[in-house]
């Protein structure tokens, strides 16, 4: 089932290591809020959909910063144009630093059912280390919040691979995160994107990453600890307790259409991928021109089409190969016999006469398999 998206460009301050499109402040957020109301009403009615949608995501950037009633207004605006599921998941990324109670219960009052928050680290060096806008403390306050205001589906976003970090250090995060009562976990490495800060202090020498050894421990610490505590890795760097797997993420890994809005924002439909400019300038000055605020697209083929649904089904539930022939007229297994038996021989992959699928030891070397197949 599809998905729908918002980017909410604007953060407090950026952070060294990400590369998402965001600027800082909320000095146009007004200029955004029109704007973007005016992108969904528009593509509602190019795109007339008949589908039921049954996510919503709100991401950025920094949407936790929108009041209420903005929110509320971009939430109208895609209920308006789009059948939107009444139990639609509906998640609002949330930096802990920009949260208090009132603001969360009005959310949930409009219908919020998921938060994700971007903790990070529970240890106020590494925050500190990351320019993230909040404490280890007020990362634990604003979870805390979200219980109070009555969200029980939480994810947390934390990050390892932090120059330095000791699998103990990185254990204590896990823990805080259980503690906290958190329902779903995404763990990511973490990677010097080119352009950032974070890239030119690497260069620089002023910042020693992760070796790939030492990555591959808290890698593998992470998969044990979680699965000790019942939290199933649906995707290499997901995990959630039973009935808590997020439905947006879902529709990206099965292949499934959405529709983004907002500055950078990506859309697939029918076959269509296409991408927002990234600049709230150039976004809503097209938007206002009375266009689209496509920078880009394509048509995808049958062959990108079964790249990327290999690339995507094996990182996350597994690739069925039932499905892979009806959709491609082929068996993925019969087509790569040598690649595939080897990575089974290895232990790298399990391969049933329906499914063929990463093993645990396979999820360290997902993206080498992957290139390997398409
Ligand atoms: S708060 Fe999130 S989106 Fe904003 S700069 Fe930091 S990591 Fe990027």
């Amino acid at each position: 089932m599809p998905g729908l998206y918002v980017h909410v460009p604007f953060c407090e301050t950026k952070c060294v290591y990400c590369d998402f499109y965001s600027v800082e402040g909320m000095d146009r957020e007004a200029a955004f809020l029109t704007r973007c109301v005016e992108e969904i009403d528009r593509r509602g009615d190019a795109l007339q959909a008949k589908e039921t949608f049954t996510s919503v995501f709100f991401g950025g950037g920094t949407p936790s910063l929108l009041r209420a009633e903005q929110l509320g207004a971009l939430l109208s605006a895609l209920r308006r144009n789009f059948t939107v599921a009444e139990d639609a998941e509906t998640t609002v990324e949330c930096n802990p630093g920009t949260v208090t109670r009132g603001k969360l219960e009005d959310y949930r009052a409009l219908g919020v059912n998921r938060l994700s928050f971007g903790v990070q680290s529970f240890h106020d060096d590494d925050l500190r280390f990351l320019s993230r806008i909040h404490t280890a403390r007020e990362a634990e306050d604003g979870i805390a919040l979200a219980r109070e205001a009555g969200f029980e589906n939480v994810n947390l976003d934390l990050m390892f691979s932090l120059p330095g970090q000791t699998p103990a250090r990185w254990l204590h995060n896990l823990e805080r995160a259980r503690a906290l009562g958190t329902t779903h976990l995404s763990c990511y490495s973490l990677t010097v994107e080119k352009g950032t800060p974070l890239a030119v202090m690497v260069e620089r020498g002023e910042v020693r990453t992760a070796s790939e050894d030492s990555d591959a421990q808290l890698y593998e610490l992470t998969m044990d600890t979680l699965a000790s505590w019942g939290f199933a890795q649906y995707e290499v760097s997901n995990y959630a307790l039973e009935g808590y797997a997020c439905r947006h993420n879902l529709t990206y890994w099965r292949h499934e259409d959405y529709l983004g809005f907002g500055p950078s924002a990506h859309s697939t439909w029918k076959r269509r991928r296409s991408w927002n400019v990234s600049s709230i300038r150039a976004w809503a000055e097209q938007i206002a021109a009375g266009g689209d605020a496509f920078s880009g697209g394509e048509d995808l083929t049958d062959a990108m089409l079964r790249a990327e649904h290999i690339s995507l089904r094996l990182r996350s539930e597994g690739i069925r190969r039932s499905v892979f022939q009806k959709m491609f007229g082929s068996d993925i297994v019969d087509d790569n016999p040598a690649l595939l038996r080897q990575c089974e021989a290895s232990g790298l992959l399990e391969i049933s006469d329906d499914f063929v699928r990463l093993t645990r030891k396979g999820m360290l070397v997902c993206e080498e398999i992957c290139l390997g197949l398409t």
